[in-house]
């Protein structure tokens, strides 16, 4: 059986929005992608959905609030969404407490990290000093940057590589991470590229956007492939 991937979606003039990258990345990895609907923060509106899948990907668009993290906001911090944020956290907090696996992308991963009890920077550029070009104005499927990779992680299991070229769409970054993650990819500059749980059997973060390189990048294809296959022996398990 492929499995049944939900995936978070923006509302846009009422209509629901998703990266058809996304759906595409999810298909050619071999699972189904499903558009989730939102849910108003109701987390047993969250878990009716996740009791009928094998995964969660969760996935990228505007800032995070920061008041999830005990922020108030900064001039830097650009749009927010607070009914996806509320959306999105009952998606998470149902997938985390069952277990489920969670692929989280870009806005995906600062999510993810400020639910499980971690922190943002709002702005990378206001706050940091020396940090790289991270809001590429290339295209969406030009890697920009280099990410350096812990050989003691899942993520160096899945793409075999200490040093991977990714894109880069984001202003804002990981700060401090929860505590059931840990660090797992840097960029240059000490940015925060990836993380994943030591908690969960398959909980990865990355920062980049590889649903924009999976039609020609093979780390891509394999990190969509390792959480595709995750999502299958969750499945498994749980029939
Ligand atoms: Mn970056």
């Amino acid at each position: 059986m492929q499995p049944l991937i939900g995936i978070t979606a923006t509302v846009e003039n009422g209509k629901l929005a998703l990266d058809d990258d996304m759906m595409f990345a999810i298909l050619q990895a071999g699972g189904i992608p499903v558009a989730l609907p939102q849910t108003g923060g109701d987390d047993s509106l969250a878990a009716a959905c996740l009791e009928r899948l094998d995964g969660l990907l969760v996935s990228g668009g505007v800032d995070v609030d920061p008041l999830l993290y005990g922020e108030e906001p900064m001039q830097g911090l650009g749009s927010i969404l607070p009914d996806r944020d509320r959306t999105e956290q009952s998606y998470i907090r149902s997938a985390l407490g069952r277990d489920q696996p969670i692929l989280a992308i870009c806005r995906g991963a600062q999510m993810l990290n400020v639910t499980a009890g971690g922190s943002l920077y709002q702005d990378i550029y206001a706050q940091l000093e020396g940090v790289l070009l991270h809001s590429q104005k290339a295209p969406r499927s030009h890697r920009s940057h280099f990410v350096d990779i812990e050989r003691e992680s899942m993520l160096y299991r899945i793409v075999g590589a200490e040093r991977l070229p990714v894109n880069s769409f984001h202003h804002q970054a990981v700060k401090a991470l929860a505590p059931c993650f840990i660090r797992t990819a840097s960029a240059s500059d000490g940015i925060l590229e990836a993380y994943e749980s030591t908690e969960h059997t398959f909980v990865v973060g990355v920062q980049w956007h590889p649903e924009n390189l999976a039609r020609s990048d093979p780390a891509a294809q394999q990190l969509f492939a390792g959480f595709v296959q995750a999502c299958r022996s969750y499945g498994e398990g749980s029939c």
